[in-house]
């Protein structure tokens, strides 16, 4: 008799039905009805419905510890007067540890199985990824100006090089280059940064024209919109990942097409640092690679990409006076397999010899019943909580809402605990203002 690791029983797959679905190692192998073998392990699905996992692609998890705070600010003073005074006085490996794990766990809980996450003392997510069995591409965030964890831009360049060549690259993880974005990286240090990522074959992450402020900003001190200016300095190849990308022209999205860069959206955040809308139905138009992201907890205010996903569907629609600038299928496709397929991976589609990164969601509950259009319903009703169980490169790391890999319990005391920290500076910040 055949033998596979794990066996989904009876799950219900968007256009072939209620099926078996095989997996070996880390892929999907088979695909059928009334698959009779022996596996390790097996999920009895009873017709919950499976969908490819999701792909956070933009994202800064320690700052879950931050989530909720300068609610109701613009950009620029949401981080020169909440954020960054706060990272200056809490960021530490123990911080980034204690944040990535909050972080981690609620995008299991949510379904997400690959994150490209931006911070300081990544050793430590990637530790905490590598525990709880995620995917994740991982980058030392390098800028201009002074903090607490470098000092000038050599020495940001220097902790991201050595970051990237001593973390242990394994199946799960793979370290990636951070610029933060045009306005805090001069174009040496964007050049530098590109230098590193080119010498040791890894992908760039930046972002990208977030705000009109940036643009306006940019032009002032360079005579070039953001794109262009990245252009200028030889920045842009298909390596490379830009988040937000809202304020772009005509000219600068063909470069971005041209050059095979990768686009995060990041509609949530957009919305509530009021940067605007991305001209996404344009992208997609021109046969952009599109990808999604939440961007960190501090500015969204979850990690959930169902929500994220369901979010960029319907702006899109409003903001174009269009039903059909995006349906479920593409959104879907933007939020899974765009995600992995960005940065090389097979995943995103339950098909055989892809990755086995997928999930299986609860539609037996009212919001999701009578079921008769399931990816249209999933994308525009489900919610993170009818996400049952996930599965990442073959493992199980969910199920029945219950996350093998870590401690939730424990996760959420520490979280509180940071969260009383957190709020003691800044009742003693606000009393002395
Ligand atoms: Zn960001």
């Amino acid at each position: 008799m055949e033998r596979f690791d794990l066996l989904v029983k009876s799950a219900l797959v968007p256009e072939r039905g209620t099926v078996d679905i095989a997996i070996r190692d880390t892929k999907i192998v088979k695909i059928a009805s009334g698959i009779e073998a022996e596996a390790d392990y097996i999920i009895r699905a009873d017709g919950k419905l499976a969908l490819p996992s999701f792909a956070n692609m933009h994202t800064h998890v320690p700052m879950s510890l931050l989530r909720g705070i300068g609610a109701d600010l613009p950009l620029m003073d949401w981080l020169q007067k909440v954020i960054w005074p706060l990272e200056g006085e809490f960021v530490s490996p123990e911080f980034v540890r204690a944040g990535a794990q909050l972080g981690i766990l609620e995008m299991i809980k949510s379904g997400t199985t690959l994150f490209m996450d931006m911070y300081f003392f990544e050793e430590e997510v990637g530790e905490v990824a590598r525990e709880a069995g995620i995917r994740a591409g991982l980058g030392f965030g390098i800028l201009d100006f002074p903090t607490k964890v470098a000092k000038t831009p050599e020495e940001y360049i220097k902790r991201a090089r050595e970051f990237a060549q001593s973390f242990r690259g394994d199946e799960l993880l793979f370290p990636v280059i951070c610029p933060h974005a045009p306005y805090t990286c001069s174009p040496d240090t964007l050049r530098k940064a590109k230098e590193l990522a080119e010498e040791l074959d890894l992908y760039l992450h930046i972002h990208v024209a977030e705000t009109r402020g940036e643009v306006e900003r940019i032009k002032e001190e360079y005579g070039n919109t953001p794109v262009r200016h990245l252009e200028s300095v030889g920045f842009l190849s298909e390596k490379v990942l830009c988040a937000h990308m809202v304020w772009l022209e005509e000219e600068e999205m063909e470069i971005v097409k041209e050059r095979g860069v990768k686009v995060a959206h990041c509609p949530e955040s957009n919305l509530k640092l009021a940067s605007g809308i991305a001209p996404v139905p344009e992208y997609v138009r021109r046969g952009v690679h599109l990808c999604l992201g939440t961007d960190g907890s501090a500015s969204n205010d979850n990690l959930d990409m169902l929500e994220e996903l369901s979010t960029m569907a319907k702006l899109h629609k409003g903001a174009n006076l269009d039903a059909k600038a995006m349906d479920a299928k593409t959104a879907l496709k933007i939020a899974t397999e765009n995600g992995f397929s960005a940065v090389g991976i097979k995943a995103g589609r339950i098909e055989e010899g892809y990755e086995a990164d997928l999930i299986l969601i609860d539609t037996d509950s009212p919001h999701l019943q009578p079921l008769y259009d399931p990816v249209a319903q999933v994308v525009y009703s489900a919610s993170s909580s009818d996400v049952d169980t996930v599965v990442c490169r073959g493992k199980v790391l969910m199920e029945k809402r219950e996350v093998k890999t870590l401690d939730e319990e424990r996760i959420l005391h520490e979280a509180k605990r940071w969260g009383e920290k957190i709020r003691s500076f800044l009742d003693r910040l606000s009393s002395q203002t």
